[in-house]
């Protein structure tokens, strides 16, 4: 385990902050990847999976944090501030990887939640880019604050001194809020199917044979898109082989 420093934290909602921490040069890891992190609570360490949102050129961590009233991890950790220790895992790992992916024209990224959080270390990957024509961004949250770094997507990214010529000319990012008025109020999966998506995009309609996808979200809505997309002949890859599409959970339903 790595120790390390929180450099900065920001509360986005009463149920969702992110963090900034110190970052060991010898943790390394893949876009898209999880880690586990925590706290020690007395003589215990509590660990839970979390996705970097930071990009793996940064000398730093980031991560996106649910707050759960009674969680055993979040009850505590959504308090911390800057100087606190947060223990770190020396590997990290899961499927959301471009490797995992055949080549393809347009790559889509379908998040609910605190998903968004390993798509957004790989927007932040310039590999990603050269891969694909379009990187197409879709967060279904169910109240707009919940639109955790918009603003990051919409202004900082597009205007960055590296990225920002990408952002501008290749992703497409577009959140959808469920229960409250908004531009779009869809749910994800509802635009995959309806046809909403590719009006949003003005992209051609999802192409198993052209397109690949990339799946993060709560369990249900998970579910759900791996059973369509298998039901559509969509092969999902793994690390034992490539596929069209590939899947992980936002988190573990107890
Ligand atoms: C592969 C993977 C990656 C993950 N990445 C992240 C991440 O980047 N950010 C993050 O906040 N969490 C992430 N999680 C969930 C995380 O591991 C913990 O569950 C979460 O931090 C809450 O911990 P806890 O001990 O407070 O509560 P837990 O006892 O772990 O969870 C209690 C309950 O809270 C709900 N819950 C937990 N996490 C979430 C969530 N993210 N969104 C909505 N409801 C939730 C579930 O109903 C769960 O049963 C990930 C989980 C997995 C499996």
């Amino acid at each position: 385990m790595h120790t390390e420093r929180v450099i900065a934290v920001e509360h986005l909602t009463d149920s969702l902050f992110a963090f900034r921490t110190t970052r060991d040069s010898t943790f390394t890891f893949e876009s898209g990847q999880f880690t586990m992190i925590g706290q020690t609570v007395g003589s215990k360490k509590v660990l839970r999976a979390y996705s970097m949102v930071s990009p793996t050129w940064a000398d730093y961590l980031e991560f996106l944090s649910i707050k759960v009233p009674d969680g055993e991890l979040t009850s505590r950790l959504q308090h911390i501030e800057p100087g606190d220790e947060i223990i770190v895992n020396k590997k990290s790992t899961g499927s959301l990887l471009l490797d995992n992916l055949v080549d393809g024209r347009n790559l889509y990224l379908f998040a609910t939640g605190t998903g968004i959080a390993p798509f957004l270390s790989i927007v932040q990957d310039p590999e990603v880019y050269d891969r694909y024509d379009h990187v197409v961004l879709v967060h279904g949250v169910r109240e707009a604050r919940e639109l955790a770094y918009r603003r990051f997507l919409e202004e900082h990214l597009p205007n960055h001194e590296h990225l920002g010529e990408y952002a501008r000319e290749q992703l497409v990012y577009v959140p959808t809020v469920t229960r409250e008025p908004f531009e779009r109020t869809k749910r994800v999966t509802t635009m995959i199917y309806d046809g909403e998506l590719a009006e949003a995009t003005g992209l051609p309609t999802l192409d198993r044979e052209q397109d690949r996808v990339m799946i993060c979200g709560n369990p249900d809505m998970v579910h759900e898109l791996r059973h369509h997309f298998l039901e559509q002949g969509w092969e999902m890859g793994t690390t034992h082989g490539k596929g069209q599409f590939v899947i992980e959970n936002a988190f573990v339903e107890k």
